[in-house]
């Protein structure tokens, strides 16, 4: 068995087969177990894995996760010493990275996995707190250490753990959320463009925030004007931006808490021109239409209908009708602002649903941006699936 100890960690020995080489060849940062030949442990509970080609030929380094369909996850195509040192430089470049593209911003993703080399693992910021993510097991297994680096390189007051995201139960990690370093508060307050938003790191979607979208959200702001309808509003990032350059917004979301906290932020930034409804989406778009209402700005932002490739047919459905029903809200000139989180739909397939819509809705649409996530959640090449937030502007035309 050729198991030894690099540093601290202890090392398996990970052989792909011809399916694993050709994975390894493209450039994609995952091996799923169908082409993993053989792993040799010594202990079982090693997190890092030297990969092997069919030969015996040293190919590079690789997280491993035993439980999980991705049992490798690439972090260098050579075979150098995988040690703290290895793990403080990646964090240290990611994090000046961000303080050098964003200086002073106070909410910035600090590490995006795979698109920072440091797969499955997430770190955000909120001012001084920190919320960390560990995805998968062989990251989850470092995430003590992980914690001691990010502690030394940023000296936050608090760290979070969010583990209560669902891929983890793919990994064969429990959902837990615990706080590993100071006291996260209940709320946590932050600048984004010229509002204070505040959120909640233990219970808010995702780390808290929709940190993807907040360049979105700030084209908005720029971009808003008339009557404005925010749907998916969730704690109002959308609205909240548009009521700088809008007359009148309306907000929609079907969840209390969310709204709570929408109505709050607006009051805090002395925000007026702002409602915000609970409702169903679908039943709200259908009502506004057979009103008659009219809108210049619509923005939908839905959660991901399609969570894996099984559910993109009824999820289609679902992203056209209210597509469609956004369409025909809008006056000439008005401007729709959609977004999709499924990775699983492609910009292609957005495109071709969106064309069906605006038909089917008997208007006419040209395309003005086509945007993605935020730039610090970076797309790494050979590696679709960093690229899934889309979010296209597009005018509503005369003819
Ligand atoms: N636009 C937000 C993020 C939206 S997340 C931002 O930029 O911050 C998706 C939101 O859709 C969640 O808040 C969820 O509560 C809401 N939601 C999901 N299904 C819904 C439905 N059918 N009707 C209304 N809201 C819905």
């Amino acid at each position: 068995m050729k198991t030894e100890t690099s540093n601290c960690y202890a090392i398996a020995d990970a052989h792909l087969n011809r399916q694993g080489m050709s994975r390894w060849k493209s450039g994609h940062p995952w091996i799923y177990r169908a082409g993993v030949a053989m792993v040799e442990e010594s202990s079982g509970d090693e997190a890092i894995a030297r990969v092997y080609d069919a030969r015996g030929v040293v190919l590079g380094m690789a997280l491993l996760s035993r439980e999980s369909k991705i049992t490798l996850r690439i972090l260098c195509r050579e075979d150098i010493p995988v040690d703290r040192e290895f793990f403080r430089a990646r964090l240290k470049s990611a994090m000046d990275w961000r303080a050098r593209i964003f200086p002073g911003r106070e909410a910035v993703r600090l590490v995006f996995g795979e698109s920072d080399a440091l797969p499955g693992l997430i770190l955000d910021r909120y001012g001084e707190h920190l919320v960390i993510q560990t995805m998968a097991s062989g990251t989850d297994a470092l995430e003590d250490e992980l914690v001691e680096l990010i502690r030394e390189l940023h000296k936050p007051d608090s760290i979070l753990a969010r583990n209560d995201s669902a891929v983890r139960t793919l990994e064969g990690l429990p959902r837990t959320v615990k706080q590993l370093v100071g006291t996260t508060p209940e709320w946590v307050s932050y600048r984004q463009g010229n509002r204070t938003m505040r959120a909640d790191l233990h219970r808010g979607q995702k780390t808290g925030a929709f940190l993807d979208q907040y360049e979105n959200h700030m084209m908005v702001g720029g971009l808003a004007r008339g009557r404005v309808l925010d749907a998916f509003c969730y704690t109002g990032g959308f609205a909240l931006a548009a009521t700088e350059s809008a007359d009148e917004v309306i907000a929609v979301d079907s969840s209390k808490p969310a709204l709570k906290q929408a109505r709050i932020q607006a009051k805090i930034n002395g925000i007026t021109n702002v409602q915000f409804v609970e409702a169903n989406v679908f039943d709200f778009l259908k009502h506004e239409d057979r009103q008659g209402e009219k809108f210049d700005m619509v923005v939908l932002d839905p959660p991901a209908f399609a969570k894996n490739k099984r559910e993109l047919e009824s999820a289609l459905r679902g992203y056209k009708e209210i597509n469609l029903r956004a369409m025909k809200l809008l006056r000439p000139g008005g401007v729709l602002v959609t977004c999709s989180c499924s990775y699983h739909l492609s910009e292609p397939l957005m495109d071709e649903m969106l064309s069906r819509a605006a038909a089917d809705a008997r208007t006419t649409f040209r395309v003005l941006k086509r945007r993605h996530q935020a730039l610090d959640h970076p797309v790494r090449t050979g590696f679709p699936e960093s690229r899934y937030l889309k979010c296209q502007v597009l005018e509503r035309m005369t003819g």
